[in-house]
C-alpha cells in the first residue's frame, strides 16, 4: 500500500480569495504595479493573529486589491488546485465572493471568468473535478445580492450554487429570502454559513426559511439537542473547519473544538479549509492535527471523507468512483 498517497474526500467549504498565499499577494501586487501597505513577507504574516471574524475579514478584503485581472484570478485558483490535489482533495466545490470584487471596480466577467477557465479543465489537470458557488456577503444588502444574482444568470456563469457567507451576527439567514427562491427558480444548489459565530437559530432558518442543502460551519447547533436530532435525522450536512474555528476564536482551541462530540452525535460533518491561507493550514493539515490534538482515529478519518463526498454536489458516477477509490 502507498503509505504517501493522502486519502481522497471532497472539499466542500473552500473561498478561493481565502487561499491567496502572502508570496503572491507580493507577486500580484508587483505584477499589477499595487503599493502594499506591508514593507515585506514577515510582516504581512504578522498582521494573521486575528481576534474574531471581523479582524480577519478586515486584512481579507484588504489583501483581495491585488486581484485585478483573469489571470490573476486564474492564478490563484491554479494554486489552490495544485496544493489541494497533494492534499487529497479530489472533488472541490469553491466559494468566490463576485461581491468582495464589484466593489474594488473589478467586473463579473473578469473574476468569474478567471476563476472558471481553471475549473473547467480541473478534473484534466489536477485529478480534481470541480464546481463554482457564487457566495453572497451577508452584511451586504439583499438587493446588492439579487443584482449581482442577476447578473452572474445573464452571463450564463457556470455556478452550480450559492452561498451565504462573511459578517454572520446581526446577519440572519431570513434576510436573503428572496436571493435564495430565486436561485431556486433557476436551478441553483443552495448552501449557507450558519452557526459560527451566530446562534444556533440561524441554522434552524437557514434551513427552513432558505431551504438550504448544506450548512457552513454549523458548529453552533450542539448548544440545542433538538436541533441536532434533526440535523442527524435528516443528515443535512456540516462543513466543519477547525483550523478556522480556532483562529477566529469560535473555539478557544483544537482541543476544545467540538468536532469529536459532532461525530458521537452522528451529524453529517465533513472536515475543510474555509480560507486555507488564514487559517494556518490545507485539509491535510487540519487532519493532521486533529489527529495530534484530538486523537482522531482511523474509522473517523475515513467517515469524515466518506461524509464529504456523500455530501458534495458531484455526479452520483463521481461520488461513486471517489467512494471506491477511498475504500480501496
Ligand atoms: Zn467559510
Amino acid at each position: 500500500m502507498a503509505a504517501a498517497s493522502p486519502m481522497p474526500l471532497a472539499e466542500l467549504h473552500l473561498h478561493i480569495e481565502g487561499t491567496l498565499e502572502p508570496e503572491l499577494i507580493f507577486a500580484l501586487a508587483e505584477r499589477n504595479g499595487i503599493e502594499l501597505p506591508y514593507a515585506n513577507l514577515d510582516e504581512l504574516r504578522s498582521r494573521y493573529e486575528f481576534t474574531d471574524l471581523q479582524s480577519f475579514l478586515d486584512l481579507y478584503y484588504a489583501n483581495m486589491a491585488v486581484l485585478r485581472t483573469e489571470q490573476d484570478f486564474a492564478d490563484m485558483t491554479r494554486a489552490y488546485l495544485a496544493r489541494a490535489a497533494a492534499a487529497g482533495v479530489r472533488h472541490a466545490e469553491i466559494m468566490m465572493d463576485p461581491q468582495a470584487h464589484l466593489s474594488r471596480g473589478v467586473s463579473l466577467e473578469t473574476c468569474v471568468n478567471g476563476v472558471a477557465s481553471v475549473l473547467a479543465t480541473s478534473e484534466e489537470e489536477f485529478g480534481v473535478s470541480t464546481l463554482l458557488i457564487a457566495a453572497f456577503l451577508r452584511d451586504l444588502s439583499e438587493d446588492s445580492a439579487l443584482e449581482v444574482l442577476e447578473g452572474l444568470l445573464a452571463m450564463n456563469a457556470p455556478i452550480a450554487g450559492i452561498g451565504l457567507d462573511s459578517a454572520e451576527v446581526g446577519n440572519p439567514p431570513s434576510k436573503f429570502t428572496r436571493l435564495f427562491a430565486r436561485a431556486g427558480e433557476a436551478g441553483l444548489r443552495k448552501i449557507a454559513h450558519a452557526g459560527e459565530e451566530g446562534p444556533p437559530s440561524y441554522i434552524v432558518e437557514a434551513l427552513d426559511v432558505l431551504a438550504v442543502e448544506r450548512i457552513d460551519h454549523g458548529i453552533r447547533c450542539m448548544e440545542d439537542p433538538e436541533l441536532v436530532e434533526r440535523l442527524v435525522n435528516d443528515r443535512v450536512p456540516l462543513t466543519v473547519c477547525p483550523l478556522s474555528n480556532v483562529r477566529l476564536r469560535a473555539v478557544d482551541m483544537l482541543a476544545a473544538h467540538p468536532l469529536p462530540a459532532m461525530l458521537a452525535a452522528g451529524l453529517n460533518v465533513s472536515v475543510n479549509s474555509d480560507d486555507p491561507a488564514y487559517f494556518g493550514g490545507y485539509v491535510d493539515s487540519n487532519f493532521a492535527q486533529l489527529e495530534s490534538v484530538l486523537g482522531l482515529s482511523e474509522f473517523d478519518r475515513v467517515r469524515l471523507a466518506a461524509n464529504s463526498i456523500r455530501s458534495s454536489f458531484a455526479s452520483e458516477e463521481r461520488k461513486q468512483e471517489l467512494l471506491a477509490e477511498l475504500s480501496g
